[in-house]
């Protein structure tokens, strides 16, 4: 746990969340400031600022990030219709809080290329 990380406090229970579903290794909530109808974060319990600070030992734990994004695409009824996961990497991409999560959006059209 990283100090004053606050995706760290809401994995700890420190600071609440809507949360919707979780493991050993992550949880996911309802993002506070929702971009679609759907919007959930999919963090990992440990702390790791950046996709940049991420090594091989990781790859497993992302992956399995993915893989909890497609569940929760299905417990939210978008799946079928489409929905973007998305991780920003650092401010220049929209990075504002730096404990790596994956965000779910769905429930509305999504446009391409992102902004
Ligand atoms: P990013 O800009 O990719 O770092 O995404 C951070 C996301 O965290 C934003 O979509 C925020 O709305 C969301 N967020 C910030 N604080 C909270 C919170 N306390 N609970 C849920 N989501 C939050």
């Amino acid at each position: 746990m990283a100090d004053d990380c606050l995706f760290c406090k809401i994995a700890a229970g420190d600071v609440s969340a809507d949360t919707v579903r979780e493991s050993e290794e992550w949880i996911a909530f309802r993002d506070i400031n929702p971009q679609a109808p759907t919007h959930i974060l999919v963090i990992p319990r440990q702390h790791i600022a950046t996709l940049n600070e991420a090594g091989p030992g990781e790859a497993e734990m992302l992956g399995r990030l993915l893989l909890a994004a497609k569940e929760i695409a299905a417990e939210e009824g978008i799946a079928e219709e489409g929905y973007r996961t998305v991780l920003n990497c650092n401010p220049g991409a929209g990075q504002s809080v730096f404990h790596i999560h994956l965000h779910v959006l769905g429930g509305r059209a999504m446009g391409w290329p992102p902004g």
